[in-house]
This record gives C-alpha cells, structure tokens and sequence, in this order.
C-alpha cells in the first residue's frame, strides 16, 4: 500500500476489495441541499442524476440552527411536487451527518451541483471532510447546466423579497410560494 503522507489516510483503512461492486445502473446517489426554496438549477441536477444512477434520494437539510425561509415540510412538500414525474427520485429529511444518512440508505455516492469556482473550492473542502467520516461514500460532483449558473435560493429570495420576477428561475409552485411570503411580510 502507497502512503502519500506519513499518516495513514482515513481512506487507506477500507478494505476495497471486500465493497461490492456495481454494474452500472446500479448506484443510488443521495442528493443534499437546504432547498430553500427548490430552483430549475436544482431539478436539472437531479433529472439529469436520474437517467445516471439507479435511484436518487433527494434530501432535504434540516438543520435547527440554520434559519429557512421554509420550513422542511413546505421544502420537503415542493421536492415531493417537482420530483413526482420521476419514479426513481425519493425525498427524505436528514437531521444528521449526510454521510450517516447515505450509509443507512446503503448509498455509495454523494452528488453536489457545481455552479462555479467558488463552488467548487467549497465542495472540495466539504468533500474532503465528509471522506474523513465516511471513506467509502464518494462525492461526485455534477457542473451546472449554463442555463442555470447564476440561479442561487438566496439570491432568489432577495429577488422575490424585492418584487423581482422569479419565474424563469423557480417552478411556479415556488413562485407563487414567495409572492404569498412576500404579500404576509407586508
Ligand atoms: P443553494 O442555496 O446554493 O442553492 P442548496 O444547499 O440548496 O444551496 O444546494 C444543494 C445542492 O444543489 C448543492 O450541491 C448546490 O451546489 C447545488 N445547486 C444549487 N443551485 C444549483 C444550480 N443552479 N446549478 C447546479 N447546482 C446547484
């Protein structure tokens, strides 16, 4: 076995050879994200997962110290909505480490969208972490589709705050989702 440092890597302690191996077709990706609110940025990551990988569990963050515009019911009921035409996407919550939660689905892979660098340096670091508690769930990462590079929830949010048109951005259910957020904050 190579070391490429001193330290025995995290990693190096799987036994590879005793992990089952897939055919293709066969892997279930887990796809974490606040989705606060659900984006077309979002649902192209996950159509294009679809046709990829067997299953992909859609999960919703819902992490108590973090504030959302929605709640995890109201994010869980749009990805329910928006995923429904698909029969291989699920959605679940996950209050705990998203690496425990893909080992309790038996899920090898970790799939992020990638919108930019800045992304990228951040997904990296996040990947790097997450190896460390689980070596043997893999982050795949997806790039964005052009179309949809610039589409961030929180930009959206401040957008929609503001009266801006969001509706080339967000399904309609989301859409009308802000407007209704906007006309009680009245
Ligand atoms: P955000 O507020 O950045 O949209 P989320 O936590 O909801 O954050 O994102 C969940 C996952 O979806 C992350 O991997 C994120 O990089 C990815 N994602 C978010 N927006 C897009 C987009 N427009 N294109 C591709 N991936 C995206």
């Amino acid at each position: 076995m190579i070391h490429t440092s001193g330290e025995a890597r995290q990693q190096d302690r799987l036994d590879w050879s005793r992990l089952p191996v897939y055919g293709s077709g066969m892997v279930k990706a887990v796809f974490p994200g606040s989705f606060d609110p659900p984006t077309f940025g979002h649902l192209n990551i996950i159509e294009r997962a679809r046709t990829i990988f067997e299953r992909v569990l859609v999960v919703v963050a819902v992490n108590r110290d973090k504030s959302y515009l929605f709640d995890a019911d109201e994010r869980v009921a749009f990805m329910k909505e928006l995923v429904a035409p698909w029969p291989n996407v699920e959605v679940h919550t996950c209050d705990t480490l998203i690496v425990e939660f893909a080992r309790q689905h038996a899920c090898r892979v970790l799939l992020r969208g990638v919108r930019s660098v800045q992304d990228f340096s951040f997904e990296f670091e996040l990947s790097i972490l997450n190896k460390g508690v689980g070596p043997e769930v893999e982050t795949f990462f997806m790039p964005t589709d052009q179309k949809y590079f610039v589409l961030r929830s929180s930009a959206i949010k401040e957008l929609a705050s503001f009266g801006g048109d969001v509706s080339g951005m967000v399904p309609p259910v989301v859409a009308k989702a802000l407007d209704r957020v906007k006309q009680a904050a009245r």
